[in-house]
């Protein structure tokens, strides 16, 4: 059996308990060395054969991966986050499945949740933004003619931005093509949920400054958005004026307010 486990974004605490469990009976472990917290693997058995899949091709990795799962192996591919963002797990699968053999993926949390907790954010705020947009820029892998950067701008939605931080003097030049105002509000959200975690808020015309001013080059997430600022709904969920399925309407609770002490 292969597992295909999200990692977490960072923090070794931030796995899920499904796949701390599997690392503990795992006979082999590949995993995403440049980004994987390498503390996971204090849970894998001591005779547990270890390999760090950035020094590895995809042919290298199915190639140790087949033998393994055929002689009856537990497998663990570990990935960084989740395996659907960014995780390229899809073609070791597609490579998989001409060998019969079964593969189960396990989430785990993607680094575009740890940067809005960094951020004490919420992407989806009332009346401001009820989209997220996770992209990239282009770099030395192409993006769709239809999917760049100022398209999505002009959406105005919240955009989470991956594996850009090295072209952000573009990045920001793309985003105000598209509509957004230089001063819009952006943060920079470096290793969120490890030691080292920085973050950085600034605005859409400041992003490449702001990352050269705290080094940041490699490893962060760029969000730009209103979710940032301080306007907003509050929701109609919890709103005593608002009844649904599992709560009548109650206006006389807006005057429920504890005690300040
Ligand atoms: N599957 C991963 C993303 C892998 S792509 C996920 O779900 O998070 C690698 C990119 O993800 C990095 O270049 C960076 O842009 C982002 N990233 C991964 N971990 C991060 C973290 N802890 N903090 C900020 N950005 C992170």
């Amino acid at each position: 059996m292969i597992y295909f486990i999200g990692a977490g974004p960072g923090a070794v605490d931030l796995i899920t308990v499904k796949g701390k469990e599997l690392l503990e009976k795992a006979d082999l472990i590949i995993y995403a060395g440049s980004l994987v917290n390498p503390g996971l693997l204090q849970y894998a058995k001591p005779e547990c054969v270890i390999m760090d899949s950035a020094k590895m091709t995809l042919e290298e990795v199915i190639a140790a991966m087949v033998p393994a799962a055929q002689a009856g192996k537990l497998v663990v591919r570990l990935h960084t986050g989740d395996p659907s963002v960014y995780g390229a797990h899809r073609e070791q699968i597609d490579m998989l499945r001409s060998y019969n053999l079964d593969f189960e993926i396990v989430p785990g949390v993607s680094s575009v949740c740890a940067a809005a907790a960094a951020l004490d954010a919420e992407y989806t705020l009332p009346n401001v933004s009820q989209s997220v947009i996770i992209t990239r820029m282009e770099g030395r892998t192409p993006v769709p003619s239809k999917q760049k950067i100022a398209d999505y701008a002009a959406h105005k939605a919240t955009m989470v931005i991956f594996l850009s931080s090295g072209m952000l003097e573009k990045l920001q030049g793309e985003l105000i093509k598209g509509g957004y105002t230089a001063d819009t509000p952006a943060a920079i959200v470096y290793k969120a949920s490890w030691p080292d975690e920085k973050v950085v808020r600034c605005t859409v015309g400041t992003l490449a400054e702001s990352a050269a001013k705290y080094n940041i080059t490699k490893t962060a997430l760029i969000t730009v958005g209103n979710f940032l600022g301080s306007e907003y709904d509050r929701s109609e969920l919890y709103n005593p004026t608002f009844a649904h399925g599992y709560r009548a309407a109650d206006p006389s609770k807006l005057e429920l307010k504890p005690e300040v002490k």
